[in-house]
């Protein structure tokens, strides 16, 4: 064991999540230590559509012009489903402008370009520090870290330790937070390739057997994603290239010539969903956040948002405890937990859902499919609703009476007043600036 370095908030992970903490920290003059164990960016794909919620975060952190310099916005996604011969049976579309705010646009960024931003801006305040590629490997006692850099191990002593290391979060595994997980019986393909000009807005489109979603990113280029049956992968690599251009050019022959010009199984990556749970976020000093705390299925392009909304809402109580001089009253910390575990567990039960009617595959569940989209989308009330929830800007659980609405009963409309009831305001994200007590 070598050196013993202080800082007052410790941050394993230089993901979205530790790195939007960090900078929040960082801008309200937190000292703050953040590990990375990779070299360099990382060449995997991630998430890479941010939800309104999400760009008024950057709005606020003052990264917004550097931001809007590398997105693609995405007004529209429309969710088609065709059959065997690529006939159109369904086409609707969500659509952001039709939410109450003043940016109602969802939008793409490559995920390594928006972990690019996040540092700069992060390296700009003194009190922010990044130790790369370092690792964190334990806890000891309560305010101790080990980590290992340049193959030695050091201490470093902080007063708050965050888990913002992903899926395999070892701080989540330090203080014992269980995981639930639960497995699914399809996969995804992902890749990014040319896109044809024609492909404005994201689609997402299905068939009896497969599901394709499509979504541009800025500079000619569409990222994809083919849902494929868990013994699929194998069989398709062994037929070659050729099965996977085909899948795609089936739901969308506009693929055609642009698809084909990925040459190398390598460049595909295989994802396999996976969403788990926990039961809480913190425990003493320590909070988990971002994929550390919940991973939610992809279908819904949730988990990235879900990150960084976490770590904004951190950042500004962790902000505050030091502000109101009580940066060691760990209870405060729960507060976190108060205003993101509802939030987070209804999003991930919403991406689930949206996975589950993707699962089945044959021609009744098809049917069934566009049954349930249609009354989704073209009922106001409901289709305002989904919005509100997965742009990040409220929460409005779906109910009996939505249920009615679904089949014609009750109001089947919802006043711009009612929706401003249900969405977020300053209040409910950082209540600790306004209530007394937790
Ligand atoms: C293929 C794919 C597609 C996705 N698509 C979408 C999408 O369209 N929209 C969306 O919102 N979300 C999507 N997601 C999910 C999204 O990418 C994640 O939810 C998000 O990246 C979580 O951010 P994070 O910072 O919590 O974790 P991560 O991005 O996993 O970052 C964790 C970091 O911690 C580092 N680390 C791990 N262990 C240690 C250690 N011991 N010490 C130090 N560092 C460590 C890792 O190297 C990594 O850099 C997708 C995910 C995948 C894999």
């Amino acid at each position: 064991m070598s050196t013993k370095t202080k800082t007052e908030v410790f941050i394993a992970g230089g993901g979205v999540a530790g790195l939007t903490l960090a900078l929040k920290l960082a801008k309200h003059q937190i000292d703050v230590t953040v590990v990375e164990k990779q070299q360099g960016m990382g060449n995997v794909y991630k998430g890479e559509l941010l939800q309104p919620k999400t760009l008024s975060i950057f709005e606020e952190l003052e990264i917004s012009t550097q931001i809007n310099k590398e997105i693609n916005p995405l007004q529209k996604i429309v969710t088609k489903e065709v059959d065997e011969k690529n006939r159109q049976l369904l086409e609707v579309v969500m659509d952001y402008s039709r939410l109450p705010i003043e940016n109602n646009t969802a939008a793409m960024i490559p995920h390594n370009t928006l972990k690019e931003i996040l540092l700069n801006e992060a390296n700009r305040y003194p009190h922010f520090h990044l130790l790369q590629p370092a690792a964190f490997l334990r806890k000891e006692g309560t305010n101790e870290v080990v980590i290992k850099r340049e193959g030695l191990e050091s201490v470093i002593e902080a007063n708050i330790i965050i888990g913002a290391e992903g899926r395999g979060s070892k701080v989540r595994k330090s203080v014992d937070i269980p995981l639930k997980q639960s497995t699914y019986t399809h996969q995804f393909l992902t890749v990014t390739f040319p896109s044809p000009p024609s492909l404005v807005d994201g689609e997402m489109i299905g068939n009896h057997e497969r599901f394709l979603g499509l979504f541009p990113l800025p500079g000619g280029e569409v990222r994809s994603v083919l849902l494929i049956r868990g013994d699929e992968y194998k069989q398709m690599k062994k037929q070659g290239l050729e099965a996977f251009y085909e899948a795609y050019i089936q739901l969308k022959p506009e693929l055609e010539g642009y698809v084909n010009q990925i040459k190398s199984w390598k460049d595909i990556q295989l994802m396999v969903p996976i969403r788990h749970t926990v039961t809480h976020y913190t425990e003493g000093n320590v909070v988990i956040i971002g994929d550390a705390a919940h991973s939610v299925h992809p279908m819904a392009g949730e988990g990235m948002n879900l990150a960084i909304q976490d770590a904004y809402v951190l950042g500004d109580l962790i902000s505050w405890m030091y502000e109101v001089r009580r940066p060691s009253d760990y209870e405060l910390l729960k507060w976190f937990e108060d205003v993101r575990g509802e939030r987070v567990e209804y999003l991930s039960w919403l991406s689930h859902q949206s996975a589950l009617i993707y699962n089945l595959r044959g021609h009744i569940p098809q049917k069934l499919r566009v049954l349930a989209i249609k009354r989704l989308a073209l009922n106001k009330r409901l289709h305002d609703k989904q919005m509100m929830n997965i742009a990040g800007i409220g929460l409005w659980k779906f109910g009996l009476t939505d249920g009615l609405s679904a089949f014609g009963f009750g109001k089947r409309e919802l006043s711009e007043k009612v929706l401003n009831k249900h969405m977020f305001n300053k209040k409910d994200d950082f209540p600790w600036r306004y209530k007394k007590k937790r």
